[in-house]
């Protein structure tokens, strides 16, 4: 099930990126902050923008929070609230919680108390940035399990109009090219037909060992 409406519990950098992307997707936000200038700022950006302490249960009642399909709990520096207001909002019923986290332990208490998806924006923020440093035609992965990953690369000049027969990454590697996005349109699922441009971006899933062995020998 896709969530629709979602509430967002403030509006700090990380907490207002996020409400604002939602409102770009086309989705419903309720953001709510307890200081007056946050909730000032967003009132003309998100769908509604109230300012409250999103501790008191009496006013997340009445705001209707329980409705809602999905709430993030965006506070992170003050870790009892964070806490009071995921077990709030748990207790009202919304079905899916997320919270930011700013520890291990913080992380750990959040999961325990049956939030359903802990972040730690920072730190898997300068992970994610390490690994596009030090990967020079990477522009973006995500982990499918320990072992296995899906990598976004920009075909690099060497590729230049080669099939994807010549490149033969799939009997060489192991691995496989399963989109490739240019200016043109996306080819889902390319066959050995399909030409490579350098600047496209190809996106490859793969076990870690052959996406990196691909990357070191091939890209
Ligand atoms: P960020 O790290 O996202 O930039 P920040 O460091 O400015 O945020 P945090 O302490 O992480 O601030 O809190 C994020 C926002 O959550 C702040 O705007 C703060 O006013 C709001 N907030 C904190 N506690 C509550 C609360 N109990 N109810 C509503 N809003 C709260
Ligand atoms: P496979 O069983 O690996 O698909 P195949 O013998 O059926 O190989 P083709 O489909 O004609 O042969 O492809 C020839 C070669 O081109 C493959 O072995 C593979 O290395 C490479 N190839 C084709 N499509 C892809 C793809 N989407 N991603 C990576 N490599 C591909
Ligand atoms: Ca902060």
């Amino acid at each position: 099930m896709k969530a629709q409406q979602f509430v967002v519990i403030g509006l700090g950098r990380f907490g207002a990126s996020l409400a604002l992307e939602l409102m770009e997707k086309g989705f419903e936000v309720l953001g709510i902050d307890h200081n007056e200038e946050r909730v000032e700022e967003m009132t003309d950006k998100l769908t509604h923008a109230v300012m409250a302490d999103a501790t008191d249960e009496s006013v997340m009642r009445s705001l209707g929070v329980r409705n809602l399909d999905c709430g993030i709990v965006a506070i992170g520096d003050n870790m009892e609230r964070s806490i009071l207001t995921a077990i709030l909002l748990k207790e009202l019923g919304v079905k899916m919680v997320v919270a930011k986290a700013i520890s291990i332990l913080h992380g750990r208490a959040l999961e325990k108390l049956g939030v359903d998806r802990v972040i730690f924006p920072e730190r898997d923020m300068g992970i994610r940035v390490a690994h596009q440093l030090v990967t020079p035609h990477l522009l973006d992965y995500i982990e499918l399990s320990k072992d296995y990953k899906i990598v976004e690369l920009t075909v690099p000049s060497c590729m230049d109009g080669k099939s994807l027969a010549e490149i033969n990454t799939r009997a060489k590697y192991g691995c496989s090219i399963i989109a490739l996005n240019r200016e043109g349109g996306i080819i889902v699922a390319p066959t050995a037909h399909d030409y490579l441009y350098a600047g496209d971006i190809m996106v490859v899933i793969g076990s870690n060992e052959s996406i990196d062995q691909f990357e070191e020998e091939a890209v």
